[in-house]
């Protein structure tokens, strides 16, 4: 089974993509955390897209999609991928359909996890202080809220006519959320 999480920055996707991974047994595949590895590892790439993360813009989608790329090719992750962070973009969307048919696998489901622009601002504050990524600012948090509205948002549109969309409340209890999705995967799992 693939899933896709969506969200704005802030929603929870990291924290329920983890949650999914032990409970099914998936590998978490995040773009922010691939992207901001190829930075800390002083990389080509890394020095290249810094200062695009760091404004709260999206990478090329280019450069996304060859990522991913690398990770749907692998055998060892065929059909156990929950996708975090991606797609952004109806380039993005379009391109994984394509990639997923290349390698012979599908979506089957796509959780939204909504939540408002007041809790995205609190629980990328509070954040900030625990891992101190450099785009956590409450400045640079507005900029990827507005880039969320404007490029990713259409994604959902494509979604819902393919009827994979769930929409999940992100405003509730950790645990709580967590066990609306486990009833909405095991749904699908049959
Ligand atoms: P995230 O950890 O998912 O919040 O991503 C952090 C930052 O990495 C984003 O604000 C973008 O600059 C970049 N990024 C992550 N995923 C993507 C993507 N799918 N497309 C373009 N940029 C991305």
């Amino acid at each position: 089974m693939n899933i896709v999480i969506f969200g704005p920055p802030g929603a929870g996707k990291g924290t329920q993509s983890k949650f999914i991974v032990n409970k099914f047994n998936l590998y978490q595949l995040s773009t922010g955390d691939l992207l901001r590895n190829e930075i800390k590892n002083k990389t080509p790439l890394g020095s290249k897209i810094s200062s695009t993360i760091n404004s709260g813009e999206l990478v090329s989608d280019k450069i996304v999609n060859d990522l991913i790329e690398k990770i749907i090719s692998n055998d060892n992750y065929k059909n156990k991928i929950i996708f975090d962070g991606y797609p952004r973009s109806l380039i993005q969307a379009k391109n994984l359909d394509d990639l997923l048919i290349k390698y012979k696998q599908k979506i089957d489901i796509v959780l939204k996890l909504s939540v408002s622009l007041e809790t995205i601002k609190k629980r990328i504050l509070e954040r900030q202080t625990k891992e101190n990524r450099a785009d956590d600012s409450e400045e640079i948090a507005i900029k990827r809220f507005k880039t969320y509205q404007k490029s990713s948002e259409p994604v959902l549109d494509y979604y819902k006519q393919s009827n994979l969309l769930k929409v999940v409340n992100g405003e509730a209890e950790i645990s709580k959320i967590n066990s609306e999705i486990s009833v909405l995967i095991e749904a699908i799992k049959g």
